[in-house]
Order: C-alpha cells, then sequence, then structure tokens
C-alpha cells in the first residue's frame, strides 16, 4: 500500500496540494500550513497510507508542491 509522508514544519500553506488532492489535504486553521488528513504524526512528519485509487492525484502534489516537503513511497 502506498504512503505519503509530509515534512509538515517546512510547509508555506500555498494550497496547491489541497487542490490536486482536497480528500487528503486540508489548509489548518490553527497555523496555515497543510494538514495531511487522517495522518499520525511523529515530531512534525505525518505519514498516512493510501489506496492505489489515490495515488494519482497525490503524486501530482508531491510534484508541484514548491518546497519539496511531500513524499510518495510505494
Ligand atoms: S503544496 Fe507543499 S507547501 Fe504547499 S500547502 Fe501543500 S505541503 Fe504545504
Amino acid at each position: 500500500m502506498p504512503k505519503i509522508i509530509h515534512y509538515r514544519d517546512n510547509c508555506i500553506g500555498c494550497n496547491s496540494c489541497v487542490e490536486h488532492a482536497p480528500k487528503q489535504w486540508r489548509i489548518s486553521e490553527e497555523d496555515g500550513k497543510s494538514k495531511l488528513i487522517g495522518s499520525t504524526e511523529k515530531r512534525g512528519i505525518c505519514v498516512l497510507k493510501i489506496s492505489e485509487v489515490e495515488l494519482e492525484k497525490n503524486e501530482l502534489a508531491a510534484r508541484d508542491c514548491p518546497v519539496k516537503i511531500i513524499k510518495i513511497v510505494k
């Protein structure tokens, strides 16, 4: 099962990932950074398993993240 890894501390809140994959991403009203919905977080690194169906949208999110803090592990 693929995984998304989000190095959240360096997020600049540009909203690009939300536009690509709104089921997995939203901007937090608390700190303006994106949140990986349903992920588990350890020391600022968020991890979420996703299905193959969700993979393509999140690969685009990773590709277009301006600070390259979204990684996809297959
Ligand atoms: S695309 Fe990257 S910098 Fe922009 S909100 Fe998403 S994780 Fe943050």
